[in-house]
């Protein structure tokens, strides 16, 4: 009881939260632009052009490379465009304009701040292994609280991939913010095992406070409630199938899947669909029982991610003098990739989302969060 009461409390208090958030902030709706049909005759020029089409000039010196406002008053006709070539361009430019005009450029920088110091002070956590039951909590809670309750939905991790891949499909143009942003979270990636996940993802952080819900007191194992890990074949098949997906449908319809079952829009929940709710909230429920569910069976993210995990600087890492074979990690990891680490027999290690419980639950002080690659175990160390 006092697990689904505190659940209930957790969504209802980042669904009201979120909307009061959202009308402060005055959130834009992103939206990819619609498609311009224009008209245009021979005999027009740049300037009657633009005012039939209601075309901004910023828009027209862009389209038609103007580099004096007396070219406003040339024939369309001398650019040697035809309507075809120029609609295309129009549409291109106004996707980007668009793209532009919906982000809180406030909030982006603030947000990217913030999301840097706070994976700092994580990350330091880590390393001195000062990751307890309670500061994990505490910092999940603070997560998906200042990441997504108050700083809201969007940017996340998951739309620099999600969103990149639907404005280039169907618009054939790419936002050169959403790139950088890309970059920075890559490079998170890159440096620490998958930090911005871990520790700066507003949904990844509140899947993460709501299978803590379900766990034993020392965070070590299940609580009231059964929990389950995935085999990393399954989720990770499931998760490419939905990519796969994901891009197909998105060049083929220019049609975004997770348009209706996006779970981010539990931060902006006036968005949300019935089939939208339906989705999110039983994904929420979920996560009690698996662990990130959505990060594990669909995140385009979190497939990205885990790629880049491979090259990651910083990771868990076990000292196998130290090590007794006592398991006590891999119990205690919330999902398959500690048992995949002991074992390197399994070539495919699944995602690790650092969240420290191996280095807390071993007896031996042999796991750490540390710079390098991972040694092998010993032959022989652990039996199946
Ligand atoms: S994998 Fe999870 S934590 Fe990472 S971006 Fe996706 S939702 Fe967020
Ligand atoms: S191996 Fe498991 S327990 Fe250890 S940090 Fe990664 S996800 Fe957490």
């Amino acid at each position: 009881m006092k697990t689904w009461g505190t659940l209930l409390i957790t969504i209802a208090f980042v669904v009201i939260f979120s909307i009061i958030s959202v009308s402060m902030w005055g959130e834009k709706e992103e939206i990819i632009a619609d498609d311009i049909q224009l008209r245009a005759t021979a005999e027009m020029t740049v300037a009657e052009f633009g005012q039939i089409n209601s075309l901004s000039k910023p828009l027209l010196k862009e389209v038609f490379n103007l580099e004096s406002p007396d070219q406003m008053q040339e024939l369309i006709a001398a650019f040697g465009m035809s309507l075809e070539q120029i609609t295309i361009k129009v549409n291109k430019k106004n996707a980007l304009a668009t793209e532009d005009a919906t982000k809180n450029w406030l909030k982006i920088p603030l947000k990217f701040a913030l999301w840097f110091l706070f994976m700092i002070v994580c990350f330091v956590l880590l390393l001195k292994k000062m990751i307890t039951k309670k500061t994990r909590f505490v910092l999940y809670g603070m997560g998906f609280i200042i990441f997504g309750v108050v700083l809201g939905a969007d940017p996340s991790p998951m739309g620099t991939v999600k969103d990149a891949i639907v404005l280039y499909a169907s618009k054939g143009v790419i936002f050169g913010p959403r790139m950088m942003a890309f970059s920075i979270f890559i490079l998170t990636v890159i440096l620490a095992n998958k930090f911005i996940c871990s520790w700066g993802c507003q949904l990844g952080t509140l899947q993460d406070f709501i299978f803590r819900l379900n766990r034993n007191n020392k965070d070590t194992e299940r609580g009231s409630l059964p929990q389950f890990k995935i085999p990393f074949v399954i989720s990770n098949s499931i998760r490419v199938l939905f990519l796969i997906t994901l891009v197909w449908v998105a060049f083929v319809w220019a049609y975004d899947i997770t348009h209706e079952i996006d779970p981010f829009k539990i931060f902006k929940p006036m968005k949300i669909s019935v089939i939208g709710w339906i989705f999110i909230l039983g994904s929420l429920v979920l996560s009690l029982y698996t662990y990130r569910p959505w990060c594990q069976l669909f995140c385009p993210f979190g497939l990205t991610g885990w790629l880049f995990e491979k090259l990651s600087l910083y990771r868990i890492k076990v000292d196998y003098d130290k090590c007794i074979s006592c398991h006590a990690c891999s119990k205690a990891c919330p999902s398959p990739v500690m048992e995949a680490i002991l074992k390197r027999n399994k070539i495919v290690i699944p995602d690790c989302f650092s969240c420290g419980n191996c280095i807390e639950s071993c007896p031996a002080d042999a796991v750490t969060f540390a710079f390098g690659k991972r040694e092998k175990p010993p032959v022989g160390k652990f039996k199946d």
